[in-house]
């Protein structure tokens, strides 16, 4: 009994670290190397400065903090889409044409769109010349800017697009459609549609702005920083300085850092670390790269990043608390002092980064954590035998965790509760799986990737909401490892 009183105060408190964590703003802390970490709950106690992180609560000697900014930060996320979503660069503007502005207050007035008028011109465009075209290109734009407005990227892109066909050699709309690809961390998209607007104004500081954002986007530095240069030769720019310098700071953090590369890997190790264990590495991750590609049926179209630490140095880095073997905040960064091989364990560690990465990027960073973890346990080969009889004992007693609370950042979670959350994340994947096979995760995260919420994809894919899929799992247990 006193277990599950435990179980329900700490589910409580959870709640309401998560709701503090939807709540708060971040705070920045700066190095005196310059270096800036964005984090929530930033505070001093004694002579250290502690804040919280994906990775837990984390603490840096106040001796290396310069000083710390209250509020306004936007924490990193858990992917490099996150690091690049985070950059403040605003969307190209459009050229002003003669008529623009009445086509624009056409299409767009009383903070709606008017497609009718826009239908108009679209008619127009098909009997008549460059002219009529360009004007039902704007007004797509101009429709397609308000939803940007609103945050509605999938239909802004769909309008923008259309704008495009009717105007496929204009930079602006080019842009504009690379923009949209960029914020959707569409990075591979975004550069083509860069490429075929360079070819028309080859000249161009905007084009050159955001295809540094698209690799930066995509972990490829040294573009990244040739782009930005190129950009500010083109044109000043304080977003493009601000970008640069970030990026030159990241790249030379990671100048000590000796670099392989394999076709779907960038790895980087500490010069300590064997060159034998990193290319052992690189094969161990290619193998699971096959493995978990044919399993979801996806290949991640970005390069992934992997940094390969001496114990100290991952904790210098990450200042990761010390339980923390392994982390992925968008690269794969892995603990491998005193190892002279691949172990069983660090294959699994491995694994389980890896997936991450896979799903982050099949669903554009938007899996819930509970998918995220699940998923993760589950391919590195984790089951839920071990836990079944106490997540049904729990469950049986109305005490399971809503999965909608699983959705969010589980960052600072009290250890039991993390453990917690784990084993019935897992226990939900593993049910979805032994029904009805991997080609419904696969789906769910289709739909979770263009846009639907995780409870809108399961009731298509599966025709559950979150309390059948609970339900079906506490059952799936029961029947399963016998209670
Ligand atoms: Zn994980």
């Amino acid at each position: 009994m006193g277990h599950s009183t435990l179980f329900r105060r700490t589910l409580l408190l959870y709640a309401a670290m998560i709701f503090a964590a939807v709540a708060a703003r971040g705070d920045t802390i700066v190095l005196k190397n310059g270096r800036r970490i964005v984090a929530f709950n930033v505070r001093e106690e004694g002579d250290k400065v502690k804040y919280e992180t994906s990775a837990g609560e984390l603490s840096l000697p106040k001796s290396i903090v310069d000083h710390i900014e209250k509020g306004g930060g936007v924490p990193m996320g858990d992917s490099p889409a996150a690091a690049a979503a985070s950059l403040a660069i605003t969307p190209p503007a459009m050229a002003a044409t003669s008529g623009g502005t009445e086509i624009e207050s056409g299409a767009v007035h009383d903070g709606a769109i008017d497609r009718e008028y826009i239908g108009k011109l679209e008619v127009e465009a098909r009997s008549g010349g460059q002219r009529a075209n360009m004007s039902a290109a704007l007004a797509h734009h101009a429709a397609a800017q308000l939803e940007l407005a609103r945050g509605d990227m999938e239909h802004a892109l769909a309008d923008e697009r259309t704008a495009l066909t009717y105007a496929p050699e204009e930079p602006a709309l080019l842009m504009n459609v690379a923009y949209l690809h960029l914020r959707r961390s569409e990075y591979k998209q975004s550069l083509d549609y860069l490429e075929r607007a360079r070819r028309v104004a080859p000249e161009n500081a905007d084009i050159a702005k955001l295809a540094g954002w698209a690799y930066y986007g995509m972990n490829k530095m040294d573009q990244a920083v040739a782009e930005w240069k190129r950009a500010l030769a083109l044109r000043p720019d304080p977003e493009v300085k601000a970008a640069l310098d970030k990026a030159q700071r990241d790249k030379q953090e990671e100048e000590s850092y000796k670099e392989n590369e394999s076709s779907h890997f960038t790895l980087r190790y500490s010069g300590a670390a064997e060159p034998a264990l990193a290319r052992e590495v690189l094969r161990t991750l290619e193998g699971h790269f096959s493995a978990i590609e044919s399993e979801l049926n996806f290949t991640p179209p970005d390069s992934i990043g992997v940094v390969l630490y001496t114990q100290q140095a991952f904790a210098d880095i990450t200042q990761a608390p010390r339980w923390v073997g392994a982390l992925n905040d968008g690269r794969i960064r892995v603990p491998v002092q005193g190892l002279g091989g691949v172990t069983p364990e660090l294959s699994r560690v491995l694994k389980h980064e890896l997936t991450h990465s896979f799903v982050g990027q099949k669903s554009r960073s938007h899996a819930p954590t509970w998918i995220q973890e699940g998923l993760a346990q589950w391919m590195e080969g984790k089951r839920s035998g071990g836990s079944a009889s106490v997540l049904a004992q729990v469950y049986k007693e109305g005490h399971a965790p809503p999965l909608e609370e699983l959705e969010g950042s589980w960052m600072g979670l009290p250890t039991d509760t993390a453990a917690n959350a784990y084993a019935w994340s897992l226990a939900n994947i593993e049910y979805i799986v032994q029904t009805d096979g991997m080609g419904d995760i696969e789906r769910i995260l289709d739909r979770i990737g263009s846009g639907s919420s995780t409870e809108a994809a399961l009731r298509e894919v599966l025709h559950s909401d979150y309390n059948d899929l609970m339900q079906s799992t506490a059952q799936y247990l029961r029947k399963t490892y016998g209670q």
